[in-house]
């Protein structure tokens, strides 16, 4: 295994994974003369921090590549695209620097209630303006928080420290959780009309862009105070500045903005407000756990296959992967299965979970379908990250359906190909030994171990045809582990899933098909 270790990462993370038995470990900034583009070509995981730039093209030299780990939070300098295409896990670290933020956060509270900036600059100015630089205290004051995630609760709990009242505003968020941490959850005008302090800890989003404007301003009480430690396009700078010059804002303190850096912001010059240059989560404890982080979850993933925090795949904690993992096999298995008997050009994939599977975090079983299928047609291996971008670029259409009442079997997942010709549908679980067993194909109920060397017969209703297979196989030497028969007497069709202990020679396939009432003859191979 090879790490490439890109960007400056501490001397504990780098030792998480020299730690790991025959792991080779490059650690390209302490070794001169390496170049990023010749050590990638063999490595299985890329280290960074925010100066690498992981790019479509870098990527393209790195056949092996895994996983990229970004020891921080913004992902911005991997061009998650093509990560995704070529089925590579990007990990960051959320929540690594939600103590330095909450700091740098309580920092900026103080600072603007006791005007420190601005009294270190008078004084360091030559004057004594004692009564100028008046303060106030934070005691008994309203803090009200937009956003109440990691940073957000770890304020609230610095705040309450200091006798604060916290109002908080998160629409994702629960109220017990909140009222568990001694803050009451309002509605955002309520939180803007009680706020002596106003701070942002939401995440950017479409929704969250500008969510502080001029109406929102207006409706704040007079002479609050807003601080931004999140991102700068959560404010429309222009109403904030106005805002500070009208009054309604008695002043401000920001460590993220719009443009970054700014770029000649009288809002960034103006005297009632603290500026710093997006440091809220540059510390060194801060660099130190994120560092740790992705090294352990790099190393967690390339040798249990456990994404954390993957950026391009949902959140799975390590015991819901490990839950997961049976019904991921299910579904790839499903999927391998069904590709070999359905034939060509899969237009539409439908997966149907069942009882306690449709409850679950199911991206990851459809991708595992989707892997399951893909793999038998296409040349280059997808994966569970890469299947479903896969599947669309292939103009595969995937839908979902969820039924959570308990079905005949629970946790069965079922899955149905269409195909230009044909549609196939075939319907799974995981059995008590965890091993995978098909219970049913295009409605008829046939039970088989979803596993080795099958043979798929449908052939006419009749009598003789088993015994028939059952002797040309025997005649064959071909060992036969496990016969499941089922009907469709509607149809006056039968269907046959034999599992047999050796591959199938086309000769062996040729004389099956001269059986005259068989209609279709078809190897499957489910690997390993
Ligand atoms: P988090 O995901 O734990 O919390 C974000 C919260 O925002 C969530 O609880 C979410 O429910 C809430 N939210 C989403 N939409 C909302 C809306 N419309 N209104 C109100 N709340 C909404 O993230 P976190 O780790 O706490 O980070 C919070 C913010 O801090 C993020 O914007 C992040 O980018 C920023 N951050 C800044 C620095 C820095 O150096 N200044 C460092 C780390 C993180």
């Amino acid at each position: 295994m090879k790490i490439l270790v890109a960007d400056n990462i501490s001397e504990k993370a780098l030792q998480i994974l020299q730690a790991e038995g025959g792991w080779q470990v490059v650690n390209l900034p302490k070794q001169k003369g390496a170049s990023l583009v010749e050590e990638i070509r063999d490595a299985d995981a890329l280290l960074v921090r925010s100066a690498t730039k992981v790019t479509a093209e870098l990527l393209e030299h790195a056949p092996k590549l895994r996983a990229v780990g970004r020891a921080g939070v913004g992902v911005d300098n991997v061009d998650m695209e093509a990560a995704t295409r070529r089925g590579i896990v990007v990990m960051n670290t959320p929540g690594g620097s939600a103590t330095s933020v909450a700091e740098q956060t309580l920092g900026f509270m103080l600072g603007l209630a006791r005007r420190i900036p601005e009294a270190d600059a008078s004084l360091k100015a030559g004057k004594w303006e004692k009564k100028r630089l008046t303060g106030s205290e934070l005691r008994g004051k309203t803090l009200g928080l937009i956003g109440f995630g990691r940073i957000g609760s770890e304020v609230a709990r610095l705040a309450r420290a200091l006798e604060m009242q916290v109002l908080a505003y998160d629409p994702y968020v629960g109220s017990r959780l909140a009222g568990e941490q001694g803050v009451k959850l309002a509605a955002l005008k309520e939180v803007l009309a009680e706020s002596d302090y106003l701070s942002l800890h939401a995440s950017l989003t479409p929704e969250t862009r500008h969510l502080i404007n001029a109406a929102r301003l207006a409706a704040t009480r007079r002479g609050v105070r807003i601080i931004n430690c999140a991102r700068g396009e959560l404010i429309d700078e222009k109403a904030l500045f106005e805002a500070i010059e009208g009054g309604q804002v008695a002043g401000a303190a920001l460590d993220v903005f719009e443009a970054e850096p700014p770029k000649d912001s009288p809002l960034v010059r103006h005297p009632r407000v603290i500026a710093t240059p997006h440091i809220a989560g540059s510390t060194e404890e801060a660099q130190e756990i994120v560092g740790i982080s992705i090294a352990e979850q790099v190393r967690d993933f390339l040798k249990y296959g456990a994404p954390r925090n993957a950026v391009n795949l949902p959140a799975v904690t390590a015991e819901e992967y490990q839950k997961l993992q049976p019904y991921l096999e299910l579904g790839e298995k499903l999927g391998s299965f069904l590709a070999q008997v359905a034939g060509e050009r899969v237009e539409e994939v439908r997966i149907s979970y069942d009882g306690g599977l449709a409850e679950v975090n199911t991206h990851l079983v459809r991708n595992a379908v989707l892997k399951g299928i893909l793999n038998q047609v296409l040349s280059e291996e997808a994966n569970l990250v890469s299947a479903g971008a896969l599947a669309q670029e292939r103009g595969i259409e995937v839908v979902e359906l969820r039924s959570a009442r308990r079905a005949a079997f629970s946790n069965s997942l079922g899955i149905a190909v269409k195909t230009e010709s044909d549609t196939v549908s075939v319907l799974g679980m995981v059995g008590l030994q965890g091993a995978q067993r098909i219970l049913g194909i295009n409605d008829i109920d046939i039970e088989a171990p979803l596993k080795g060397v099958i043979l798929y017969i449908r052939n006419q209703d009749v009598p003789g045809v088993i015994g028939r297979v059952g002797t040309l196989l025997g005649d064959c030497q071909v060992n036969i582990a496990n016969f499941a028969l089922g009907r469709n007497q509607q149809a006056g069709e039968a269907l046959g899933l034999v599992n047999v202990d050796s591959p199938v020679s086309p000769e062996v396939l040729e004389k099956l098909r001269a059986i005259s009432a068989i209609r279709t003859v078809k190897v499957v191979t489910i690997g390993p």
